[in-house]
């Protein structure tokens, strides 16, 4: 169902793709929107094995996207490196799709904010995390997106110097 990559030697692997969702820091949800406009908004994430996670506000245009329709798709840039005398990027990015789920549990919500704060601020005290956790709790919205269907793509000339080296 998904489709194959057309130039496939392009193509990163699963762990090349995991180290990319592993060491970025945000990247483009692309939702159903209203009256068929595609609703591609940037968020901030966390990769945990084979699922992400997102924080946002319990409204908005995302939230009502996501509650009619909950297939999505996640777009990270790890690498958008300009190289004008080729007129070209030497890039590297992932996309997911994958299916999102509200939580909805104080657990799961608890353990999926904890991840995604560990992740931003990793040298904080776990004091100062549980105290940020709580003052942000009663408005917070947690989202999990499954990892439906994962790739990787690196510009030619970086599988070029890939080979080279
Ligand atoms: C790098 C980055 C990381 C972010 N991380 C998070 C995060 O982790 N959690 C989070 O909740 N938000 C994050 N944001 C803000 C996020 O992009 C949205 O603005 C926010 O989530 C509200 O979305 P909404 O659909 O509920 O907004 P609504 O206010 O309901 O959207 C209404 C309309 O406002 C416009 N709009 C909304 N957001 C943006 C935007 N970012 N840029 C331009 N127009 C916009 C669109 O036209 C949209 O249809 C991040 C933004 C950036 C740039």
């Amino acid at each position: 169902m998904f489709q194959e990559m057309r130039r496939n030697k392009q193509q990163l692997s699963k762990e090349e793709c995991m180290d990319i969702l592993r060491e970025g820091t945000s990247g483009v949800l692309s939702l159903a929107g209203d009256e068929e406009y595609p609703y591609g908004v940037p968020l901030s994430y966390v990769a945990d094995g084979d699922k992400l996670y997102f924080h946002c506000a319990k409204s908005g245009h995302k939230l009502d996207a996501i509650r009619s329709n909950p297939k999505a798709s996640f777009c990270v840039i790890a690498q958008d490196h300009i190289v004008p005398e080729e007129y070209t990027s030497y890039f590297r990015s992932v996309i997911i799709f994958g299916t999102i789920r509200i939580l909805e549990e104080e657990k799961e919500k608890r353990t999926a904010i904890e991840k995604l704060a560990v992740k931003y601020a990793p040298k904080d005290t776990k004091e100062n995390r549980e105290n940020f956790i709580r003052m942000e709790w009663e408005p917070l919205c947690m989202l999990e997106m499954s990892m439906d269907h994962v790739s990787g793509k690196e510009a030619i000339e970086l599988v070029r110097a890939r080979k080279e080296s």
